[in-house]
């Protein structure tokens, strides 16, 4: 995915692309995707400046800067690093990016559009998740499909791209009564709570492709996704590992959506 979307960044030729993550301070969580983000920007060709607002920033001054890089015409796309220092409100900040900037695609004119069609900067991880199923040729049409957690930027997201490709969606969540009954139907499962080990190969139908969205830190201080690795890959038909699963696959939906907003046809 990468080399097509240098191939991309080259056919833009002298255009200039950069992509921006604005942060407080520099949180260590956040160093290592913000590495992450640098080294596969790098690699397909897309300059990438970091901004460390100094810590003890406020929100007036997160969208001060904000607003600098809305004006800023080489800049195609602006990431905020999480998490925010408390008193600083996500949605506030999202909503003030320029949402054709919104590379995340977590502003809420980009999240809404969702609702009518896959929007042209869809959020990443959700549309990490779709690919992944997509790559394994399974036809999504009347598949069971049942999703693990709601949340805005992850779960809602992916449950409705889903949906657009006829997939028969369950939403899952903390009011479900018994999981197992929901995930041991699905044809395609994804599980992003995060919760170590929430899934097991036990509650797998044999076969079924698995999205593990999940990041946890085990307790031996490995990363670990949500569903227990050992006891499900054998069961599975497709098992994302964690890490190396939906994790890269969403810094290159990150790309994507830099280039898409750059004006790529990717
Ligand atoms: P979140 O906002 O905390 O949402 C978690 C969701 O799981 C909520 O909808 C919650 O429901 C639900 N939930 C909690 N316990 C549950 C249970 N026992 N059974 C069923 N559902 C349950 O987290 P998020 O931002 O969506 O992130 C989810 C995971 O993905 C985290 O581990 C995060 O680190 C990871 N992540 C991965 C990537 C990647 O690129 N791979 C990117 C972002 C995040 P309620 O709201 O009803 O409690």
């Amino acid at each position: 995915m990468r080399s097509r979307l240098a191939e991309a960044r080259k056919a833009l030729g002298d255009r200039h692309v950069k992509l921006v993550s604005v942060e407080i301070g520099q949180n260590p969580a956040a160093a290592v995707y913000v590495r992450n983000q640098q080294r596969a920007a790098a690699e397909v060709g897309i300059e990438m400046e970091v901004q460390n607002l100094p810590l003890g920033s406020g929100q007036p001054d997160l969208l001060r800067s904000i607003d600098d890089l809305n004006r800023r015409d080489e800049v195609a796309g602006i990431i905020v690093q999480r998490p925010l220092p408390p008193g600083i409100d996500p949605r506030v900040v999202q909503s003030a990016i320029d949402p054709h900037k919104d590379v995340e695609g977590m502003h809420p004119a980009n999240m809404g559009a969702i609702l009518y069609r896959e929007p042209m900067l869809p959020p990443c991880t959700a549309a990490a998740a779709q690919l992944l199923i997509q790559s394994t040729g399974l036809d999504l049409r009347g598949a069971e499909t049942v999703v693990v957690g709601h949340s805005e930027i992850i779960g809602k997201p992916i449950a409705i791209l889903l949906l657009h490709h006829l997939s028969t969606v369950t939403v899952c969540h903390i009011g479900t009564r018994k999981l197992v009954d929901h995930t041991r139907r699905a044809d395609i499962l994804v599980v992003a709570v995060g919760k170590a080990g929430l899934v097991h190969g036990d509650m797998i139908r044999p076969g079924a492709c698995v999205i593990d969205v999940g990041i946890n830190q085990g307790p031996d201080g490995r990363i670990v996704g949500d569903v227990d690795f050992a006891s499900t890959v054998d069961v599975a038909g497709f098992l994302t590992p964690v890490p190396g699963g939906v994790g890269p696959v969403t810094v290159a939906m990150l790309l994507r959506n830099t280039l898409r907003a750059a004006g790529a046809a990717v």
